[in-house]
């Protein structure tokens, strides 16, 4: 492997290096730009034989504009530190051994974590088997050339992975800091609907109808109630009154012919007990306590439950806690608040600004994180917590404090969800 670089570059970067932005945004070439939108389409087609066995699973949209953040990423370096001109630029350099090594050190000199970096070498062994593709009748010097370098970007991924630590992370608040958070948003505008139902007969007002809303969102990202939700089955979720006229299910890449996509159930049980004794959260989890008998009760089906399908395929059914605080929370938002928020959105939970109400808004990533950052935002404002959270981060703080307390894998949590193909 003569030709291949064995070792790291030494890179000496100055402090702006380090810490400066490198990639192209806007300014990417037409050239590159195009070359990459045929990447992606390749990467992505339900049927492209071509991709083998290891690529067989079309690339999901949301990884697609991850895949094009590193390829701008990786331009970026070619044009600021190789001086590759901006129209030379092209897939082409991730063939390129040396330049692509040099790319690697880059980053390991700027201490990128070990995620990110492996990130940019599986996209380099995939933008190269996408090359390869691109040739009708490759010599066997070229099917060699093709192997070697993707045997060679294979150690690198599994040499860096062993060798660079994970990227650091900032210390995050107590799963009990969060929690209390929850309760004080939920406290709030259980609070606001009271006070709107005691002047105007029920809940009313969009302002109201949001809090409750900020409420159940900060709960299921949390885990007050439930192991925490992913923010992906919140921004796809289906309110019950348009599931019978869903034509087809709200996921773009859903193949599954009749899906109705992530949604939410609301069944009402006559023959309710009232106020129960609340359990205790990990008992319930770990099935040492049983479910009391709720007045009714909110259940979700989540047939896409990650944005990377294919790993899981299976549909993931549950009940809420029955007389918790989510499920009073989420039979609020579904019989009334949705209504004033979005009444004819089959979104259940929408962005949207109070005084622009007219614009109800389904969640893209963008609007949602936008929406959990002001929610964070402002509970830092107030002193509810100590420092910022991502919504992924919420799941992080949680498997933490499950561990802590049951002494075993977040897995068996896996109980109170319910599966089924
Ligand atoms: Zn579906």
């Amino acid at each position: 492997m003569a030709s291949f670089p064995q070792r790291l570059y030494d890179m000496k970067l100055t402090f702006e290096e380090k810490k400066g932005r490198y990639g192209l945004s806007s300014s990417m070439p037409h050239s590159l730009r195009k070359e990459s939108h045929q990447f992606a389409k390749w990467s992505s087609a339900a049927l492209q034989l071509d991709r083998g066995m290891r690529y067989r699973r079309p690339t999901q949209s949301t990884t697609i504009d991850k895949q094009r953040d590193c390829i701008a990423a990786y331009a970026g370096f070619l044009h600021n530190f190789m001086g590759i001109e901006l129209k030379a630029l092209g897939l082409r350099f991730y063939s390129h051994a040396h330049k692509f090594m040099a790319y690697i050190s880059f980053l390991v000199a700027r201490n990128a974590g070990q995620g990110h970096i492996c990130k940019h070498i599986s996209l380099a062994r995939k933008v190269n088997a996408y090359l390869a593709t691109l040739n009708p009748s490759p010599s066997s010097e070229d099917e060699r050339h093709t192997k070697r370098l993707d045997d060679w970007l294979g150690v690198l991924e599994a040499q860096i992975f062993l060798a660079i630590p994970k990227a650091p992370r900032a210390a995050l608040p107590s799963f009990d800091e969060v929690c209390h958070w929850a309760e004080v948003l939920s406290e709030e505008a259980f609070h606001r609907v009271k006070s709107e139902e005691a002047e105007f007969g029920r809940l009313t007002s969009w302002k109201g109808a949001r809090m409750v809303q900020d409420a159940i969102i900060a709960r299921l990202l949390i885990g007050t109630d439930l192991p925490p939700a992913r923010s992906f089955c919140i921004k796809t979720s289906t309110h019950p009154d348009f599931l019978p006229d869903l034509s087809r299910c709200p996921d773009p890449g859903c193949r599954t012919p009749g899906c109705k996509g992530n949604r939410f159930i609301l069944t009402e049980n006559e023959a309710a007990l009232g106020d129960e004794e609340p359990c205790d959260y990990f008992d319930y989890l770990c099935g040492e306590d049983e479910d009391p008998l709720p007045s009714y009760t909110v259940s979700f089906i989540y047939p896409h439950h990650k944005t990377a399908r294919g790993d899981d395929t299976r549909t993931i059914r549950c009940t809420i806690p029955p007389n918790s605080i989510l499920a009073d929370l989420l039979a609020l938002h579904i019989l009334r608040g949705h209504e004033i928020m979005a009444p004819n959105e089959p979104a259940l939970f929408v962005s949207g600004n109070p005084k622009r109400s007219s614009v109800p808004l389904r969640f893209s990533d963008a609007r949602f994180g936008h929406y959990f950052k002001t929610l964070v935002d402002e509970g830092m404002r107030r002193g509810l917590l100590s420092s910022y959270i991502r919504a992924t981060d919420a799941r992080s703080i949680f498997v933490e404090e499950y561990m802590g307390r049951k002494g075993m894998e977040p897995g068996e949590w896996k109980r109170i969800w319910e599966y089924s193909a």
